[in-house]
This record gives structure tokens, C-alpha cells and sequence, in this order.
């Protein structure tokens, strides 16, 4: 006898990366912002718990889309946010990919959680392989052209490998299965890519997806939005409205705005980021890392002589966290997220301590 629906026998849900409890550790796991959001992002929440908790929030949190919406160049109704890019992520899949039996497409490469979801929703997934530079391969999504699909997704940088395609790459991508949607998954977009929100006005089929988690320092505030034309934000509503009508708090959406209004806090904390993963690029490459061009506030490296679960174990050791993925194609890379320069320092000599042992 069980309690659970049936379908749950089918779950393979997404596992995070530690978040652990012990103090000391240098965490470069998850891809979070090693610096704290800015402080006027501290102040409006403040001023939001002293303004009306006992109400609810806004449910199509308007102002906040409307800061969105300046800061990307268009209307508010082609704006839609969640509690997080991942429930984004999760409503546009049941809104555009449930085609009965129709594969979604992805990159064999890619963030793991699609595939949780897919799993949950019951989407037949297909993965395109990478080429043998792990860089996701236009060919192998061109060649589907004439077939019936659910949709694409591309993270772009993508996941975990850090490498992104050029504007021009997406364009194309959209063209190929237009009456589908191409989902375009920018959480670390703001490191070094172009944003396919660009692309909008004139595909109807494209919707980008962004979060404050990553270059905005706000991993644990939970604010993620897409843009897209407005029948594929008023298809989200609909999800939205059919699940949780107050995805956003108060606080989530006052600390949100700030975010956002504070551009010359987040072009300081972001260059800091983008000036230390290319050190730490070059240093890696001297301990004989080999890496891949990163995009993104992480690094994807391998080291031929070292197998990459043993050094990942050997620098939880020396207190220093990164992100193992025991996965085909992928099983030898350690991913490391760009700290502070002092964190990136520890990272180093803990390494360098690591091959030599
Ligand atoms: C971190 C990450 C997300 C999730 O971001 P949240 O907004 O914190 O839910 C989505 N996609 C990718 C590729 C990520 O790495």
C-alpha cells in the first residue's frame, strides 16, 4: 500500500548543491555571488516589514514587472515573475511543452533540472549531444527541422559548462521550429553573454528567462521573470493563477526593485566577478587544469592526470566546496564557482596541495 500518486514512482527530483551547516567553508558549490546584494535592497525589505504584512502582496507584483520591463526595453506585458527562475522554468514547461508524446529538445549537456521537471510533467525528453568541445551543436538542432517537437530549451551560458552562444546562434534557433516556443535560460547572462531578449519583438516563439540569484546576490531572496511576447506571458498567468496566485512576497518584491534600481552597485560586484574568473582561468591552467571559456560566474575545468570526484572529495577536505556531476561526458570535471579574490586564492592553494598529495 502506498500513499503517494502514482506518477511519483516516476520522479528523478533535481539535487541542489550543498548547502552546508558547518561555519569556515569556502563555498564555490553553487554558482552563488560571493558578495552581499546591495544595500538598498537591505533597506526596502526592511521598510516592507513595517508596510502592510498582513496583507497580500500584489499578485501580478505590477511595479516590479514594470522595472523589468524598463530595464529590458519592453512592455509590462511581456513580463511574467516567479518565486525563482526554477518556477518559471517549471510553469513554462506545463504552458509549452506538454504535447502529447512530442520530445522537448535539449543538449545532452545542460542544467539537470529540465529534466526533473520533464519527468514531473510527464514530457518525453531528447537530447542533442554536445560537440567534443561540450560547445551545444547547431547542426544537431537544425537537423530536426520538419519534425514534431514540444520546444527547445537552451541555457545560455550554458550549464555547467560556462560557454554561450552569440545572439546571431539563438536567431537561428528560433527559426527552426517556429510555431514551438525556444526557451532561452539566462540565469548567468549578465557574466558575459548577449540576452536573447533582443530577440523578442520580433519571434514570437522566444521567451528568456533571467534571475536575481546569481549576478544580482540574491540567490536566497527567490526572483526570477521571462520576457516574451504577451500571449506566452498571459499563458504563464494562466499556470500561475491555476497553482499559486502570490508567488512573490512583499519582501521579495520590494528587496527586487531595488535590485534592479541599483544598476551601478550590480556593474561593480559584476565586474569584480567577470576580473577574477579570468584569473583564476589563467592559474588553473598553470596548476595543468585544462578549461573552458567561461561566460558565466563559474569555471568548468579538468585536470588529465587527476580523476575529478577524488579531487572534488580531497578539497572538501581542506574545507573548499565545488560542484562534482557524476554524469556522462562530464564525469571528469569539477566546476568552481569565482569567488572573492581571497576565496579564489584558498581554492588555489588548496589545489595545488591536492596534486601534489
Ligand atoms: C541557478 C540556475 C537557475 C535557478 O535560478 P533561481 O532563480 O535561483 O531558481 C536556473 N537556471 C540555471 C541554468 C541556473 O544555473
Amino acid at each position: 500500500m502506498s500513499f503517494t500518486s502514482p506518477h511519483l514512482a516516476a520522479l528523478v527530483p533535481y539535487s541542489p548543491g550543498e548547502q552546508p551547516v558547518i561555519e569556515g567553508l569556502v563555498k564555490l558549490n553553487t554558482n552563488e555571488n560571493p558578495y552581499p546584494p546591495s544595500p538598498r535592497v537591505l533597506a526596502a525589505i526592511e521598510g516592507a516589514t513595517r508596510a502592510g504584512l498582513q496583507l497580500y502582496p500584489d499578485p501580478e507584483s505590477r511595479v516590479l514587472r514594470s522595472v523589468i520591463a524598463r530595464h529590458h526595453g519592453v512592455a509590462p506585458d511581456q513580463v511574467f515573475v516567479g518565486n525563482g527562475s526554477d518556477e518559471v522554468l517549471a510553469l513554462a514547461f506545463d504552458a509549452f511543452f506538454r504535447h502529447a508524446g512530442q520530445p522537448l529538445l535539449l543538449p545532452d549537456v545542460s542544467y539537470s533540472f529540465y529534466q526533473s521537471v520533464c519527468r514531473w510533467l510527464g514530457v518525453v525528453v531528447r537530447q542533442l549531444p554536445v560537440d567534443d568541445g561540450l560547445r551545444v551543436d547547431l547542426a544537431a538542432f537544425e537537423a530536426t527541422r520538419g519534425e514534431s517537437v514540444a520546444g527547445m530549451v537552451i541555457a545560455n551560458p550554458n550549464a555547467p559548462t560556462g560557454i554561450a552562444l552569440p545572439l546571431d546562434a539563438l536567431e537561428r534557433l528560433a527559426r527552426i521550429h517556429p510555431q514551438r516556443v525556444l526557451l532561452v535560460d539566462e540565469a548567468y547572462v549578465d557574466f558575459g553573454a548577449e540576452s536573447a531578449a533582443a530577440l523578442v519583438a520580433r519571434h514570437p516563439n522566444v521567451l528568456v528567462v533571467q534571475t536575481l540569484s546569481k549576478s544580482r546576490a540574491l540567490a536566497g531572496l527567490r526572483v526570477g521573470w521571462a520576457i516574451g511576447q504577451a500571449p506566452l506571458v498571459d499563458a504563464l498567468t494562466r499556470v500561475k493563477n491555476s497553482f499559486n496566485a502570490y508567488p512573490l512576497d512583499r519582501l521579495a518584491q520590494a528587496g527586487a526593485i531595488a535590485a534592479l534600481e541599483d544598476q551601478a552597485y550590480f556593474v561593480r560586484q559584476r565586474d569584480a566577478v567577470v576580473h577574477c574568473r579570468e584569473g583564476l582561468l589563467l592559474q588553473l591552467e598553470d596548476l595543468g587544469f585544462t578549461v573552458l571559456p567561461s561566460q558565466a560566474n563559474f569555471v568548468f575545468a579538468r585536470h588529465p592526470a587527476h580523476d575529478a570526484a577524488q579531487l572534488a572529495a580531497a578539497l572538501r577536505g581542506r574545507k573548499v566546496l565545488v560542484r562534482h556531476f557524476a554524469q556522462p561526458r562530464i564525469g571528469q570535471y569539477l566546476r568552481i564557482s569565482v569567488g572573492t579574490p581571497a576565496q579564489c586564492e584558498q581554492l588555489l592553494q588548496a589545489l595545488a596541495a591536492c596534486l601534489q598529495g
